[in-house]
């Protein structure tokens, strides 16, 4: 799957939902003490799978670097990790299968909410929205890649102890998204149907 990670990033840079450098992800297989996460600094568009840190689970306040490749060693992992280990020390609902936690800067989201909407509403008049996708409450300005962008994250995510989380997007006033789900893709189709919708409520003017 680190490979249809690569291709989410590629895609997202082709929306513009990231610049080159912009733009994690991580991913965890539900029977393994360890996850893997994008490296800090790299072009995404070009990614590749032996770029990609591996970090073991030492315990629910501890993680650690792990070799992965000749590659990756020379590698930091993104400044998002605590954000990122937050949502993988423990899997919640998706105990049985994988965790991928995707955050990109996708254009109408981020529009929409420095435009004063809080993305949780729009749900409201636009309710097919929510047959697929559950919107958290927006997290407020924060500072990029900073412990408090984590904790904001994952309070309004409703984030447990077991893992478990009640919403499958949260935004990020000033900055962007946060996804979660299964698979890549899935991660990315909750980003994918925000973003239209976003679209649409700028386009129609009515932003209150
Ligand atoms: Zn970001």
């Amino acid at each position: 799957m680190l490979e249809t990670i690569c291709e989410v990033l590629e895609d997202a840079y082709k929306r513009n939902w990231i610049t080159s450098r912009d733009g994690n992800v991580s991913i965890r297989h539900h029977d393994r003490d360890h996850f893997y996460i994008t490296p800090s600094g790299v072009r995404k568009q070009t990614l590749q799978p032996d770029q990609f840190k591996k970090i073991k689970i030492v315990s629910p306040i501890m993680w650690e670097e792990q070799f992965y490749t000749d590659i990756s060693a020379n590698l930091k992992p993104s400044g998002e990790i605590p954000l990122h280990f937050g949502l993988q020390r423990a899997l919640g609902q998706h105990n049985n299968d994988v965790r991928v936690v995707v955050h990109v800067h996708p254009t109408y989201c981020v529009a929409a909410m420095h435009a004063g909407i809080d993305l949780s509403t729009v749900v409201k008049d636009f309710p097919e929205l929510s047959r697929y996708t559950r919107v958290a409450k927006n997290v407020p300005d924060v500072p990029p890649i900073s412990q408090e962008l984590a904790d904001q994250c994952h309070k309004n995510l409703w984030l447990q102890k077991d893992g478990t989380i009640a919403f499958d997007i949260v935004g990020i006033k000033g900055h962007g998204v946060v996804a979660i789900d299964t698979s890549p893709w899935r991660a990315y189709e909750h980003i994918e149907r925000l973003e239209h919708i976003c679209k649409i409520v700028l386009a129609s003017g009515i932003t209150k």
